[in-house]
């Protein structure tokens, strides 16, 4: 049995160090609470990076994966298989969509919707429709397509591996005047995310995605919405599109789809969808029966008005608890994002130090995340127990104190 010991150090000894993973190990979870090696509780407001969307070890998820593990895990895309086409008809009915393909990962989701969008272009007989239009500060990714969206601003995810994909122009988030200045009749899409994740929990103006969407119509460009982070709940709508009223040729999910079981989906129209006809895309794992048997499970589960009523109920009692912790440690200059996708944005004088205090709430037994090193982040269960909510907020006062008084002996010394 491979069961033997293992320590945090052996992560240096065997595994490629593209993470610095914390210094201890999380071996078991239930609900927004996990437990190390050494039995010490956490309170997750991490969620796995907003994959958890159920916490660790829902009854829903678990029956899904154990019931559909006895029975077929895999077949190969020569054969469809039951839980794919029941997660089909959920995803189509429940969206804009008409059509979805499945992958396991919001790479792969946003590699396919690029390929998809040039592969649009290419059929429209415009000469050189290839250009795609994407945001200073995106994340989508870390192929080599999706990394060449994402960015600019971080050249270490991009400008080391050149020569990159061409034909993509960045321009500034949320400002609709610079996108107009550079879609045009070569543009085959534009790559937005409704809020952006990584690069600082920024919600896009609805005017700017307004605006997108006319340029887009105008020029005969997709409009992908990377919903990777935002989507599923997340915000407290099913998909974030939904709460702006725009509505996009794709969309792309995954994080939150399997609740933790990796699986991902791009989701387009019956207008689109024929552009990628047998064997100009593919995958061998995407939709294959175990994560769409979990993924149709969590996702029946969180598309109810209790769920996502219940998201905006806890959003509304982080914020006002965060508004008062800062009322008296004056450490953020704001705090903003939608549903469970929180962004706690440092005061200026504290700049880059978004890492220093999440390593603080670990040590007080609590998972946060950063988004940039000037935004301390929370992407929580969407089910997490207010109780939990009580009881991490203590613990991340205790790291915000902790922090302060480190910040004034820094300035004595
Ligand atoms: C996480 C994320 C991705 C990449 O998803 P992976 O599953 O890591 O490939 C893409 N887009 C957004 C907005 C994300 O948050």
């Amino acid at each position: 049995m491979n069961n033997f010991a293992v320590s945090r150090n052996d992560f240096n000894e065997w595994i490629v160090p593209v993470f610095a993973p914390a210094n201890f190990i999380p071996v078991r979870g239930e609900g927004s609470r996990i437990w190390d090696q050494e039995n010490k509780e956490y309170i997750d407001f991490a969620g796995g990076i907003a994959v958890n969307a159920l916490g660790h070890a829902h009854p829903v998820a678990v029956n899904a994966l154990t019931e559909q593990a006895t029975k077929l895990w895999h077949v190969g895309n020569g054969y469809t298989n039951e839980p794919v086409l029941r997660l089909a008809k959920q995803l189509t009915e429940n969206t804009f969509a008409d059509k979805v393909f499945f992958c396991n990962s919001g790479a792969e989701a946003n590699e396919a919707a690029l390929k998809l969008a040039r592969k649009v272009g290419l059929d429209s007989g415009v000469a050189g429709k290839s250009g795609i239009v994407a945001f200073n500060n995106a994340f989508h990714g870390r192929t080599l397509f999706t990394v060449s969206a994402g960015g600019p601003g971080q050249p270490k995810y991009s400008q080391d591996f050149a020569p990159l994909p061409n034909g993509i122009n960045h321009v500034a988030f949320n400002d609709l005047e610079a996108a107009k200045a550079v879609i045009n009749e070569q543009t085959c899409a534009v790559i937005v995310e409704p809020i952006q994740g990584e690069g600082g929990v920024i919600p896009a103006d609805i005017e700017f995605l307004k605006g997108l969407r006319e340029l887009c119509d105008q020029f005969g460009a997709l409009l992908i919405f990377d919903e990777v982070q935002t989507g599923v709940g997340r915000t407290g709508a099913l998909y974030a599109y939904m709460n702006y009223g725009v509505i996009p040729d794709v969309l792309t999910t995954a994080k939150a789809l399997g609740g933790g079981f990796p699986v991902g989906a791009m989701l387009t129209t019956d207008r689109f969808a024929p552009h990628f006809s047998v064997g100009t895309h593919g995958t061998t794992y995407g939709g294959n029966p175990l994560a769409s048997a979990v993924a149709g499970a969590v996702f029946e589960f969180i598309n109810t008005p209790e769920v996502l009523n219940g998201v905006k109920e806890r959003h509304d009692y982080y914020k006002k608890a965060l508004n008062q912790l800062n009322e008296k440690y004056e450490i953020f200059e704001t705090i903003r994002g939608e549903g469970l996708l929180i962004g706690c944005a440092l005061e200026d004088k504290f700049a880059g130090k978004a890492k220093d205090i999440n390593n603080l709430a670990g040590e007080e037994g609590l998972l946060s995340l950063i988004a940039g090193p000037n935004v301390v982040r929370f992407t929580p269960s969407l089910i997490i127990p207010f109780a939990d909510i009580d009881e991490g907020l203590k613990r991340f006062e205790r790291a915000l104190a902790r922090f302060v008084e480190i910040q004034k002996d820094e300035q004595a010394a």
